[in-house]
């Protein structure tokens, strides 16, 4: 039995096709993607654009609980010392505010997260199996004492996750909050095929590797950490942490938000000589939310960087939605297309993630989800254009 759809527009992961029909089987298999001459009838015809599944590629479900807590456009320091003093409910709280959550990003077509774990609370969500998942454990502890003890809490949680799923890793939270010596430790440990790191999120975090100063100081006084061990590199962030990487992995940069063009040269040399394979991962709605500021989107571009898109948590956006990371990129970059758009939130979404052999664009086999996005004028994301979930 087979089931098949033309819609105003297919989008098939990589390109817009026209007077196509895609051809499924009815547990959403792709037989194929036809002309329509060669369709045949019985085809479901479907107002807007058809596409792939989204891939979020990050989000952190175990903050869910934090919707509307943090107020906007505080700063990344306020934010993460509310994060970090904030975050603590009781564990029926957390459990079902995740339930919601995944339920909201069902809803909103997303079918496979990149999710930063620093517990175990999302396990039994994840064990229902709606959506794919790689966990990106995180590891954190900015003096190099702590950073044996630190890793191996990393490691337990890690296990944890590993007894029931196959895709994890242990990665660095943020290059201002990771010593080097645990930076070592997840270049070392075998489990990882995909690092994720939290890059360049604010301006105080090159201040603070360039000069030693910046309002990070502020933070580790708060937090009552000592950094007297710490000497500023003279470079900016991410020249100063991405040469801890020097084994063939992917690796998905999160914000970006100051990044220069010299240090996307910088990372492109680098990961020709190491074999990384770099992503750029975009949440504009968190960016806003903490910071009311945006990445180069073009420079990246002008870069080729390979970019993705993630929504961050509900800590520090309004919802789970990548049609909205999509609408703000599209009112804030004028000219960038929705081709463009779209591709960044599947096919490209799923090759950071390495799930492109089952996600991520129309092609036999594959078993992406199908996608409906109404409210789409001349090829733009009309305000109140939605997704859903239709196979
Ligand atoms: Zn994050």
């Amino acid at each position: 039995m087979y089931r098949k759809f033309s819609a105003d527009h297919i989008f098939n992961g990589y390109s817009f096709r026209q007077q196509e029909v895609l051809i499924t089987d009815t547990a959403g298999v792709i037989v194929d993607l036809v002309c329509e001459q060669e369709a045949g009838d019985n085809i479901e015809k479907l107002n807007g654009i058809l596409c792939p599944g989204f891939i979020n590629v990050h989000c952190h479900l175990e903050l869910s609980h934090m919707k509307g807590l943090v107020p906007k456009h505080t700063g990344l320091v306020d934010f993460v010392l509310a994060v970090v003093n904030e975050r603590h409910f009781e564990e029926a709280e957390i459990l079902s505010a995740i339930e919601i959550a995944e339920n909201e990003m069902l809803q909103n077509g997303i079918v496979a997260v990149g999710d930063i774990c620093n517990n175990t609370l999302t396990i039994a969500q994840k064990m229902k199996e709606r959506l794919w998942y790689h966990n990106f454990i995180e590891a954190s502890g900015f003096p190099p004492a702590f950073a044996e003890l630190r890793f191996n809490r990393a490691l337990d949680i890690y296990h944890n996750y590993a007894e029931k799923f196959p895709r994890n890793s242990i990665v660095p939270h943020a290059p201002y909050s990771v010593s080097p010596e645990i930076f070592a430790m997840i270049n070392d440990f075998a489990g990882n095929r995909i690092i994720t790191i939290h890059n360049q999120e604010t301006a105080a975090e090159n201040d603070f590797f360039e000069k030693g100063t910046g309002d990070l100081l502020r933070m580790y006084r708060q937090m009552g950490i000592d950094i007297s061990f710490f000497k500023p590199s003279g470079k900016s962030s991410l020249q100063t942490w991405l040469p801890h990487f020097t084994k063939e992995k992917k690796m998905i940069l999160v914000h970006n938000v100051f990044t220069s063009a010299a240090d996307l040269s910088f990372s492109k040399l680098h990961a020709a000589n190491c074999k990384l394979q770099t992503f750029f991962c975009l949440c504009p709605n968190a960016n806003l939310y903490i910071s009311n500021m945006l990445p180069d989107v073009n420079m990246l571009m002008q870069h080729s960087a390979n970019i993705v898109l993630g929504t961050d948590s509900l800590a520090s956006n309004d919802q789970l939605c990548m049609l909205e990371e999509m609408k703000t990129l599209q009112h804030h970059f004028k000219e960038l297309e929705l081709s463009t758009l779209l591709q960044w939130s599947t096919s490209n979404g799923s090759r950071a993630l390495q799930m492109d052999n089952m996600l991520g664009s129309f092609e036999k086999g594959k078993k992406p989800g199908l996608v409906l996005i109404e409210g789409v004028e001349d090829l733009k994301l009309k305000k109140d254009a939605k997704a859903k979930r239709i196979l």
